[in-house]
């Protein structure tokens, strides 16, 4: 078998960088090459996470989105402005699968019960643990529900910090599909990923807005890893496939969120396929690197208690608009570190002198 470009994984990452080679003058043949059935996921972005530009070829796959979304804290409420949007496999599925497990990779071929030669191999096979790489996580179990009634809901309710701080920071994140479906997820940000306790978490919260569920549709899980520390020169040591999505660790410290960094790497194979793509990636990729994200998720999790980690997002988000979207979009500037930092840290000042420093990993 041959292709242009053979994606090992057929996950987001790949998806995204199909559709946006889909849109080159001369289109690549693609294949992607995957054993498993796509992932039962909603994909979801804020707004000024990409530029209006990557909007545009990307927007055939954006499934639903909203002109705002709400955060919900014990003393702070706050509709935001910035919108959102979600992706799903339907609307982005992959192109050209081949259902196979891949054995070997190599940057010319790929081994997955055949031979299959490429110009182009990109390893986009999802997260996989690495020595250079410490990591805490979000983890979440979410149920897309129809009700009995209307839910009253109009904007994405991205944290609802008003519930009982179980199992590490808390929330219950809410995505309105109409007037009376909606995911509902529980989510945590734990030192462990297992899921026990949030299906109750979920069932507890619809009884509390006087929800009935009556038909569950649908349901997600994730332990998404959050970065505690990097080593961004040791994890690229070596890596002689070019990678792409979680196999390069390409998501933010702070949300395990991948889809804005694909949007990147996409560019960045429509323009480098043909040359030293390995090259191109892995440059963004540590230029692109964010110690400053990594100090907080250690604020979060090392100095602050498990059941007093809320205080520190509700401070965040009583911080101006335009510095929560670039936080999200991966794009915090110097001013902004200092007014985040500045001020009386909402976690216990030895503890937090004692989370700054980052271990570096000898990969
Ligand atoms: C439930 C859930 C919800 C999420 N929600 C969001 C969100 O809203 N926004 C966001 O930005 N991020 C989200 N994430 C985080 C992250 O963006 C996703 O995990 C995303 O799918 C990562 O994309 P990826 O392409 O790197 O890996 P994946 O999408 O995990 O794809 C990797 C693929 O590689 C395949 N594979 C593995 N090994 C092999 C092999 N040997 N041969 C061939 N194929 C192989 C796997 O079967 C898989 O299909 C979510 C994650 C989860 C789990």
């Amino acid at each position: 078998m041959q292709a242009d470009i053979v994606f090992v994984g057929a996950g987001l990452a790949a998806r995204i960088a199909a559709l946006r080679l889909a849109a080159v003058p001369k289109p690549p043949r693609v294949l992607m090459v995957d054993p498993s059935p796509p992932a039962n996921h909603t994909w979801s972005f804020h707004e000024h996470d990409i530029t209006g530009q990557d909007r545009r070829w990307l927007s055939p796959a954006i499934a639903h989105e909203w002109p705002g979304q709400e955060v919900r804290f014990p003393g702070h409420r706050r509709t935001l402005r910035a919108g959102y949007a979600t992706i799903t496999p339907e609307s982005l599925p992959a192109p050209n699968v081949l259902r196979a497990k891949a054995t070997h990779i190599a940057p010319d071929h790929v081994i997955a019960g055949q031979r299959i030669d490429a110009q182009c191999v990109i390893d986009a096979r999802g997260f996989a643990p690495h020595p250079a790489l410490e990591i805490g996580f979000q983890k979440f179990l979410g149920l897309e529900v129809e009700l009995t009634a209307p839910h009253g809901l109009t904007l994405p309710v991205i944290m609802d910090a008003t519930v009982a701080q179980e199992g590490g920071y808390r929330f219950v994140y809410l995505l309105p599909f109409s007037p009376t479906r909606l995911l509902i997820e529980d989510t945590r940000y734990a030192d462990t990923p297992g899921l026990e306790g949030l299906r109750e978490g979920v069932a507890a919260y619809a009884a509390a807005q006087g929800w009935q569920i009556r038909e569950t549709l649908r349901e997600e899980t994730g332990a998404l890893p959050i970065a505690l520390s990097f080593d961004a020169a040791a994890f690229w040591r070596g890596a002689e496939v070019p990678r792409i999505g979680m196999r390069a660790a390409r998501f933010h410290p702070v949300t395990g969120y991948s889809l804005p960094d694909a949007v990147r790497s996409a560019n960045i194979i429509a323009q480098h396929w043909q040359g030293n793509l390995g090259a191109a990636l892995r440059e963004d990729a540590i230029a692109r690197d964010r110690p400053f994200y990594r100090l907080l998720t250690r604020m979060l999790f090392r100095a602050a208690d498990p059941t007093e980690r809320w205080r520190v997002l509700e401070r965040f988000y009583r911080l101006p608009e335009t510095l929560i979207e670039r936080f999200y979009a991966g794009n915090t500037t110097q001013a902004d570190m200092a007014r985040i930092l500045i001020g009386k840290p909402p976690v216990p000042i030895l503890r937090a002198i004692r989370a700054l420093p980052e271990r570096r990993q000898n990969a």
